[in-house]
């Protein structure tokens, strides 16, 4: 770990270089709690090109926290439409809601406060309290970790508990307490831009010098990997019907929640939003799928109804490897499901579904556009 002078130079180097080199980012150009938090829920587990768009969209319809927790679940699950882990969006709206009832709908400063939120951890508690308030904390995220691997050369799991906290120490130690939200930014910056997972960018690295890991030669073997869950194959059915309109069917976002799900747990697979009638098979998926629509009371013409297969979708969440068959089922008119919504299914997305809802959606299309062709 560094100290004295060397820490000084350490801190002196790389701000400079963010100050210089840091990416023109719209969450950049603020400083308001809301944004800040809203921007660091949106890049958890998401590119920040994927994210810029969804922000500036989410910003202009919900400008604050009030708007927000005003606003109902539906529409702000449509506005993250798309941008996946559909748990962090209702984690923000129920936590606006909560800083509007205990504190005034100011959001807090204390740290304590701030974890009480649903949906942040210590590491956005940490990135909002110092780039919105300035308040002395560090982050620390697998990003911020690996950095801090490869600076200190260490080796094994960084998730293991024991070295998880001494990687807090460590970037604790570093953090430069006059600027804390500049200083985490740079951090962050540094691993997002020059020291990724891969090949490491160490010929234009502000920190070079101080690298243990480069001193070594192994910064790119760092971090040593961790064992991987290995991977469970699902197999899905689902039945999209469509009418002489062009409408189908979706079913409403599951009411239950399994607090232990199987991998196959249809809600989880489809992020607990609309989705088409979808069941898990492990032998013909026509006859289960007859069998599921039979339980969602689909009596009528069940028997004749014309299962005409799609092309598989594929489909990873995790260390689930999901395969679905879509049947398309053409009907004159669409059967009455409890709770189901007609939407046309060219515009799926006019209500909030999961990624794997849209993909059964292109496939279904897909052979409408096929069958067409060949008649
Ligand atoms: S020298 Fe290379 S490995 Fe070390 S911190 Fe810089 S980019 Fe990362």
């Amino acid at each position: 770990m560094l100290k004295g002078r060397e820490l000084a130079v350490f801190r002196k180097q790389l701000l400079a270089w963010f100050r210089q080199f840091q990416r023109n980012l719209p969450w950049r150009r603020t400083r308001d709690p809301y944004c800040v938090w809203v921007s660091e829920i949106m890049l958890q587990q998401t590119r920040v090109a994927a994210v810029i768009p969804y922000y500036e969209r989410f910003l202009e319809r919900f400008p604050n926290l009030h708007a927000l927790a005003a606003a109902s679940e539906e529409e702000v699950l449509r506005m993250w439409s798309g941008l996946g882990y559909y748990s962090r969006a209702r984690n923000l709206q129920k936590a606006a809601q909560k800083i509007i009832a205990e504190h005034g709908g100011e959001f807090p400063s204390r740290l304590e406060d701030v974890l009480e939120l649903p949906g942040i951890g210590n590491y956005t508690a940490a990135a909002i309290l110092s780039i919105a308030f300035e308040e002395k904390h560090a982050v620390l995220d697998g990003n911020v970790a690996r950095v801090l691997a490869r600076l200190g050369a260490i080796r094994g799991d960084l998730y293991a508990s024991r070295r998880w906290q001494e990687l807090q120490k460590s970037t604790d130690a570093y953090l430069d307490t006059t600027v804390p939200g500049e200083w985490n930014q740079a951090m962050m910056e540094l691993g997002a831009t020059l020291c990724t997972p891969k090949s490491p960018q160490c010929l234009l690295c502000p920190v070079a010098q101080f690298c243990e890991g480069r001193k070594l030669g192994i910064a790119e073997l760092l971090p040593e990997k961790r064992k991987k869950r290995g991977t469970v194959e699902i197999h899905l059915a689902a039945a999209v019907f469509s009418d002489q309109s062009g409408q189908t069917l979706l079913l409403p976002p599951p009411q239950e929640r399994s607090t232990e799900p199987l991998a196959d747990y249809v809600p989880t697979l489809v992020s607990n939003l609309w989705h088409f009638p979808t069941i898990s098979v492990n032998g013909d998926p026509v006859t289960k799928l007859r069998g599921h629509l039979r339980k969602l009371q689909i009596q009528s013409q069940n028997g004749s109804l014309h299962f005409i297969p799609a092309e598989k979708v594929r489909h990873a969440v995790t260390y689930r490897a999901i395969t679905v068959e879509p049947f398309r089922i053409s009907v004159k008119k669409l059967p009455r499901i409890t709770g189901a919504e007609k939407v046309p299914l060219r515009e799926v997305t006019v209500l909030p579904v999961s990624n794997l809802t849209r993909k059964v959606a292109r496939a279904a299309l897909a052979t409408t556009s096929s069958a067409a062709r060949n008649r």
